[in-house]
């Protein structure tokens, strides 16, 4: 397919669009990501923390693709921080997907009142040099997060994903991403879907002769994001991968541009969550 697709810094590319499983419960994981699969997606994003890894391997293995041709993120749940409860956590989650490796594994919180996360840093980078994950990042970091485990280790996540979505575009953590060469990608990109329903996303969404999500979609692309929009529904999750064929115009943008509002936050707050 004609997806796009961006280089890390450590040479591995992960497809730009991916399909995001948070609240998939098992059993409903297997049939969702085949389904993505078919429709054309290449990238998975659950968490240990989503309780779907075994859905989500199921998933993997009936749709026939390669293991090599699919590209799996999980992440590290917060209770599991530590240098060797993180070496036995990634054992579980790979275990539970059925699968040698990921292609990326993400430290899903900082917590910071746990003062793990920079061990547990130290345990990701001897998980990638051992091949288990090929690639890793962290979710949910401040900057000052990132400079503790750079400097503790010499080693830059590849990835932080971040809340972001056209009404919480995070313009600050992008700019401190690019200067680290670390990839922004969005979570909860449609807002939860709540956004929408933004009636500015809906004039240019008539202008395109698309859908409101394919817009949102199309502006994390265009903004230089990876993005992971959640669907259970196969008509959705066929949408939402509609979105090679078109682009939007640098008035587009700027009307977009213009929707950031700083107190958008729909999850919580990183610094403070456990
Ligand atoms: P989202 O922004 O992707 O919105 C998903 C919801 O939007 C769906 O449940 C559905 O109600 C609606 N929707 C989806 N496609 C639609 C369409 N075409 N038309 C109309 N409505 C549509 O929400 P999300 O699940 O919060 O975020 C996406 C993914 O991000 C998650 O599944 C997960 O993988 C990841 N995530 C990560 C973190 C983290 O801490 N790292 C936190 C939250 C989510």
């Amino acid at each position: 397919a004609n997806q796009p697709i961006i280089t890390f810094h450590d040479g591995h590319s992960i497809p730009q669009v991916g399909l995001g499983v948070w609240q998939t419960p098992q059993d409903v994981a297997a049939p969702t990501v085949r389904k993505a699969l078919e429709a054309g997606y290449r990238h998975i994003d659950t968490a240990s923390g989503y309780d779907n890894e075994e859905g989500v391997g199921e998933g993997v293995r009936s749709s026939g693709l390669d293991r090599k041709d699919v590209f799996i993120t999980t992440k590290l749940r917060n209770t599991d921080q530590g240098y060797d409860s993180t070496l036995r956590a990634l054992e579980g989650s790979l275990k539970k997907l059925g699968t040698e490796y990921v292609d990326l594994y993400l430290i899903h919180w900082p917590s910071p009142h746990r003062g793990l996360y920079r061990e547990t840093w130290k345990a990701f980078v001897k998980i990638r040099e051992e091949g288990l994950a090929r690639s890793i990042g962290v979710s949910n970091f401040y900057p000052d997060h990132l400079d503790h485990i750079i400097g503790d280790t010499g080693v830059v996540p590849v990835i932080n994903q971040i809340e972001l979505h056209p009404d919480f575009q995070q313009k600050a953590a992008q700019d401190a991403h690019r200067k680290l060469n670390i990839v922004t990608e969005s979570w909860s990109p449609l807002g939860q879907g709540k956004f929408i329903a933004n009636p500015v996303i809906g004039e240019i969404a008539k202008k395109h002769s698309k859908t409101p999500a394919q817009v949102i979609i199309r502006w994390h692309i265009d903004s230089g994001l990876v993005v992971i929009p959640k669907s259970v529904t196969p008509s959705r999750i066929e949408e939402n991968f509609k979105v090679f064929d078109f682009k939007l115009d640098a008035g587009d943008m700027a009307a977009i541009a213009k929707l950031d509002d700083r107190n958008a936050r729909m999850g919580p707050e990183p610094y403070t969550a456990t």
